[in-house]
């Protein structure tokens, strides 16, 4: 392909597609293909074009009908009907609104990777989350009583960390100045405690607590459990308060029932973040907890809570949010350069 070509090289198009797909919320199946593709041709350079020429492209493991013929046009200059049809109908904005509020976001604190329950390898969360713009992210895959969700062990956290450290040195090679940060998603328990060593919680640059089991406990225990988890030192984020579910193909789910005045104070008071979750099927806090926690000083961070990196692109329904009540950016920590944010998580 000659320089002046703008149409999408074949690894592109094909994680262009990928991508589009998981913002529209497709299902992983419908998106698996697309990906594997673009991982089984990307370290093969020239040879991609000589396997379109001498019709042996998919002799390749995982290149299929729908994926060759991605490919075969990206390799003849053009775009090709797949990703063409996909932009038209899929590429436009998520949303109306949440603009300004998303343009000055740095950073997203709450992302999954194929290590716990999402659908992508750690790389090509953080590469993706680079191309949206982003000046950081931090990995935030699951604790180890989540079991469903494939919880990390403190053994496998500290595996992950060396990859995490890895992927930010590689990144940084690219003088793109991005840097990927170690997190979690760490369950709170019954009593209120963290699912996750202390120890391993100290290696970490920000965490976020989310209750995932006994959703239905009554309100005053629930209050106490959540009260007890925003006050540790070692929790930055309140991860989707109420565990609601509005829309989606899990269902949906109530919010918990707690004493939103009382652990909205506990967060004001210990400097953790309310999250906005940008999930369009949890929407949490629902608006009228939102406006609560604003009107009690909390801070907050709008998260995407992405399990594959298309969902990167969700900030923006919680961006609309937060813009509609008119949340300040400036009380929302991952509007803050990588600095002050690592400043305030690690006090
Ligand atoms: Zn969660
Ligand atoms: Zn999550």
């Amino acid at each position: 392909m000659d320089a002046a070509n703008s149409s999408p090289g074949p690894v592109e198009a094909l994680r262009r597609i990928a991508f589009l797909l998981e913002r529209s919320r497709a299902e992983t199946y419908k998106v698996k293909a697309f990906r594997a593709a673009a991982a089984t041709i990307l370290p093969l350079g020239d040879e991609v074009a000589q396997r379109v020429e001498a019709g042996t492209l998919r002799e390749l493991p995982g290149i299929g009908a729908a994926t060759a013929e991605v490919i075969e046009a990206a390799v003849a200059g053009r775009t090709s009907e797949r990703l063409a049809t996909l932009e038209r109908e899929t590429g436009g904005p998520l949303v109306e609104g949440g603009e300004q509020v998303r343009a000055a976001l740095r950073g997203d604190l709450h992302s999954h990777s194929d290590w716990s329950d999402g659908g992508s390898p750690i790389e090509e969360m953080a590469f993706t989350a680079l191309e949206l713009g982003h000046d950081y992210l931090v990995l935030t895959d699951h604790s180890p009583r989540l079991k469903v969700a494939n919880g990390l062990s403190a053994a496998r956290l500290g595996r992950q960390l060396e990859v995490v450290d890895a992927v930010t040195e590689h990144l940084a090679q690219t003088g793109a100045g991005f840097r990927l940060l170690r997190g979690i998603e760490v369950d709170i328990l019954d009593d209120g405690a963290l699912d996750q060593t202390d120890e391993m919680l100290g290696r970490l640059d920000v965490r976020v607590a989310s209750v995932h089991s006994k959703l239905a406990m009554e309100p005053e225990a629930m209050t106490r459990r959540m009260v007890a988890a925003v006050r540790n030192p070692l929790t930055n984020v309140l991860g989707h308060c109420t565990g609601r579910l509005v829309t989606g193909s899990r269902g949906t789910r109530a919010q918990s029932q707690f004493d939103a005045e009382q652990v909205f104070t506990a967060c004001a008071e210990s400097g953790t973040a309310v999250e906005i979750n940008a999930r369009p099927e949890r929407r949490d806090p629902p608006t009228r907890l939102l406006q609560l926690a604003m009107d009690l000083g909390c801070l907050f961070s709008i998260d995407s809570d992405a399990h594959a990196p298309g969902q990167l692109d969700f900030q923006v329904h919680g961006c609309a949010r937060a813009e509609e009540l008119g949340l300040e950016p400036e009380r929302i920590v991952n509007t803050w350069p990588v600095e002050r944010l690592l400043a305030w998580a690690n006090p």
